[in-house]
C-alpha cells in the first residue's frame, strides 16, 4: 500500500474516531512519525496531506530538514532531546515535544534568547516506569510548567507521552485518559489553556483519538515497517 492511501485511511478511521466521541475532525491533527525515513518518503506523505513531521534525534533531523526546506512542513522534536543537542534543535524545530526538565527548559531558554526566537514546548509526562522512558513524572508537571511559563521564549502548548504498547489497546485507554485528566487540572490550576494532547500511535491512535488526543504521532501506519 502506497503512502497516500495510508494517509487517507487513517483519516477515515480518525473521522470515525471523532463521531464515537463526539468531537470535531478538524481539532486532531496527524503528525508523521519519520525517523528512518528518506526525504522522498517525507515528500510523498506532505502531498497526501500531511504538514506535521516528528523527528526523534537531532542528528537525524540536521541532515534531513534542510532537503525539505523547500516545503511548509512544521517540524516537531518528539524524542529525548540531549542539552548538547539544544542549540542544534532551536533551529530545526518549530515545536519541542519532549520537554521533561527544568535543566532542559533553562537551556532552551539561554539558545533561544541568543537568536530571538520563540518556540512551542510540550512537556513530555512519564506515566509508567520503565526505565527506557522519558519524561517528568505526573507530580512534577505542574512545577515544570509554571517554571516554563517563566521563561520569555518558550511557549507552553501542550502535553505529551509516550504510553506503554499493549497488544489489546483497551489497556492504553487510561494512560490516555490520564494524559488528558492532567491537561485539565493543570488549566485550572494555571487559569489558562494548555491546547494540545499529544497521544496516540500507529497501533492506537483511535483511542487516543477518543480520548481527546489533538495529535497522533504516526510511523508505521503511512510509511511501513521501519529497517533500522
Ligand atoms: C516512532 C515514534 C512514533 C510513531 O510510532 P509508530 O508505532 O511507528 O506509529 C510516535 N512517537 C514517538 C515518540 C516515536 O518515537
Amino acid at each position: 500500500m502506497g503512502i497516500r492511501e495510508n494517509v487517507k485511511r487513517i483519516k477515515e478511521r480518525i473521522e470515525k474516531a471523532c463521531e464515537r466521541a463526539k468531537r470535531n475532525p478538524d481539532e486532531v491533527f496527524i503528525l508523521a512519525a519519520s525517523k528512518t525515513r528518506a526525504p522522498e518518503e517525507i515528500r510523498k506523505a506532505f502531498e497526501a496531506g500531511i504538514k506535521l513531521f516528528g523527528e526523534n534525534r537531532v542528528q537525524e533531523a540536521r541532515e534531513k530538514i534542510p532537503l525539505l526546506s523547500d516545503i511548509p512542513i512544521e517540524w516537531h522534536m518528539i524524542g529525548h532531546l540531549q542539552k548538547n543537542k539544544v542549540k542544534y534543535a532551536v533551529n530545526l524545530f518549530k515545536v519541542i515535544e519532549s520537554v521533561d526538565s527544568k535543566e532542559l527548559a533553562d537551556e532552551l531558554e539561554k539558545r533561544l534568547s541568543k537568536i530571538g526566537k520563540k518556540l512551542e514546548v510540550f512537556i513530555e509526562v512519564k506515566l509508567s516506569p520503565e526505565e527506557t522512558k522519558h519524561g517528568c513524572s505526573p507530580n512534577e508537571v505542574e512545577e515544570l510548567a509554571r517554571y516554563v511559563l517563566e521563561l520569555k521564549h518558550l511557549d507552553l502548548k501542550g502535553l505529551m507521552t509516550v504510553p506503554p504498547y499493549f497488544e489489546d489497546v483497551e489497556l492504553v485507554r487510561p494512560y490516555f485518559r490520564r494524559l488528558r485528566k492532567i491537561r485539565d487540572r493543570l488549566e485550572d490550576s494555571l487559569g489558562m489553556k494548555i491546547p494540545h494532547l499529544s497521544m496516540g500511535m500507529s497501533h492506537d491512535f483511535e483511542v487516543a483519538v477518543e480520548e481527546g488526543a489533538t495529535i497522533v504521532r504516526i510511523g508505521t501506519a503511512i510509511f511501513g515497517p521501519r529497517n533500522y
